[in-house]
């Protein structure tokens, strides 16, 4: 249900840092076994091995409800990235591709996601299989899995009926 400004029974806000414009918060570490480019996978495979997500505070609160899926999607912020090729050669054979036709990390805004398999949560970590990022990466999201995902039930008669 749409809503402004509210707060409802069970929520809980927290302070916020200043926002800047479009400026994002790093709400966690994500820890992987891999510390250089060379040995990192281009893409995760959910029989890969277990990463840890490490939430900081005050977000580990914020994990309540996500044991339930299976898979997650995850988003992070690829921190070694160069930003700058609007048109890159990956295969460094002479074709250059734009940008926004590569899954490539280096982009204007270096924001890579990948789906997980959800493996437990205990406390502020989460342990994930799936992830093709180096070790220290910036943490920026966790969603449950769009596919898994079941919106809220619709309104009932009387949700909006006052007294
Ligand atoms: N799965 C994400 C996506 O599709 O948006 C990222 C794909 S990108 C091809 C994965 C590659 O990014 C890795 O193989 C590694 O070379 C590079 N990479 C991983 N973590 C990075 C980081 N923190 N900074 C810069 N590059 C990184």
């Amino acid at each position: 249900m749409v809503r402004e400004n509210e707060i409802r029974a069970g929520e809980v806000a927290v302070d916020m840092p200043p926002a800047n414009d479009a400026g994002l918060i790093f709400i966690g570490t994500i820890r992987t076994p891999w510390t250089s480019r060379l040995e990192c996978p281009r893409r995760g495979r959910e029989d890969g091995p277990v990463c840890r997500i490490e939430l900081f505070e005050p977000w580990s609160q914020g994990l309540q409800g996500i044991a339930a899926y299976e898979r997650l999607e995850v988003l992070y912020w690829l921190d070694r990235s160069r930003r700058d090729l609007v048109r890159q050669s990956p295969k460094n054979d002479g074709s250059a591709h734009g940008v926004f036709s590569l899954r490539s990390p280096v982009r204007p805004n270096p924001i890579g996601t990948s789906l997980v398999r959800l493996i437990r949560v205990e406390g502020p970590v989460v342990e994930v299989a799936g992830l093709d990022c180096l070790d220290g990466t910036p943490l920026i999201d966790l969603k449950p899995d769009r596919s898994l995902f079941n919106p809220l039930a619709p309104p009932q008669k009387g949700d909006f009926e006052t007294a």
